[in-house]
């Protein structure tokens, strides 16, 4: 496709517009001049393809690579890739589908999950027991876990609504994150699933709580955020959340919501304060007030 701010950077082309790529231009072949120039998009793409095919190979140890055998090699590559993914997803359908209906159907459940509040769920030890540790030390009565340890054929997760820890025990079945219908109930089931994911120490649930949180971070929810990034230890999700912060500083800090979180978060409103100042302090002048305090802490 013909793109007018790229331009070939060497070759007989340069600064033309509408350069006549062997590659990507759509003028039949046979229409052509027989000439092998290449525009610049075609030339970085192959070049970037063919050093991800070859770092890939590097990772996995693998001898060859398409150093040498270029473009065609990278293509081969591209095609067992697609294989291999298709044959990914088969075998993630196959264990979420067997998984997913042996508790929605409840088939030999062996143990009762109480939440909170609403009525408890049946699920399996064994599958507890597999996704988390902790889950893990509460079922074999460990003293040492700080968790209560689950007591005969139940186990109990208080700080969880009913839907909360339906959420929850759907992903540890089936590795899926449930979409909720309403854009704030699933804000708040986010939250508390987060923090349960940090105590029970699920990583997968806890990298997707974040993915799907960070994505609807805004000035109106910025500050919860913050403090559920707290709570789960999630550095990602409180940058993300300072940074709205900082980009909607007035509606944030000028909110009757900010008055109550201050209230709660001295030490997040400290860094608040802080990277405010950094925002409007001109970057230069920033930074050198930061190497000299780095300076006189070293
Ligand atoms: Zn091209």
């Amino acid at each position: 496709m013909y793109e007018p701010e790229e331009e070939a950077k060497e070759g007989e082309e340069k600064g033309s517009r509408g350069m006549d790529c062997c590659i990507c231009s759509p003028m039949a072949s046979k229409y052509r001049l027989p000439r092998n120039a290449i525009c610049a998009s075609c030339h970085e793409g192959a070049k970037a393809i063919i050093g991800f095919l070859v770092d890939k190979d590097d990772e996995h140890g693998e001898d060859g690579g398409c150093g040498s055998g270029g473009l065609r090699d990278a293509w081969e590559q591209v095609k067992e890739m697609s294989a291999r993914e298709e044959e990914t997803n088969a075998r993630a359908d196959f264990l979420q589908q067997g998984f997913g209906s042996a508790w929605k159907e409840g088939l030999h459940t062996d143990i009762l999950v109480k939440p909170g509040t609403g009525p408890p769920i049946p699920a399996h030890r064994a599958i507890l027991a597999a996704r988390s540790e902790v889950f893990r030390h509460m079922l074999s009565g460990d003293e040492r876990c700080k968790a209560p340890a689950a007591a005969g054929d139940s186990i109990a997760l208080p700080e969880l609504s009913h839907a909360d820890l339906s959420l929850l025990l759907a992903f540890l079945y089936t590795g899926a994150l449930e979409h909720q219908e309403e854009e704030e109930e699933e804000e708040r089931r986010l939250h508390a699933v987060l923090v349960a994911a940090d105590k029970y120490d699920v990583p997968p649930l806890r990298r997707a709580c974040e993915a799907r949180l960070a994505a609807g971070v805004g000035p109106r929810n910025a500050l919860r955020t913050m403090e559920v990034a707290e709570l789960s230890s999630s550095a990602a999700l409180m940058a993300r959340a300072m940074g709205a912060v900082v980009e909607h500083a007035e509606e944030v800090v000028f909110s009757d919501e900010y008055a109550e979180f201050a209230s709660r978060n001295a030490g997040l409103c400290v860094e608040i304060t802080r990277a405010l100042l950094a925002a409007r302090v001109p970057t230069t002048a920033w930074r050198a007030a930061e190497k000299e305090s780095s300076t006189h802490r070293a």
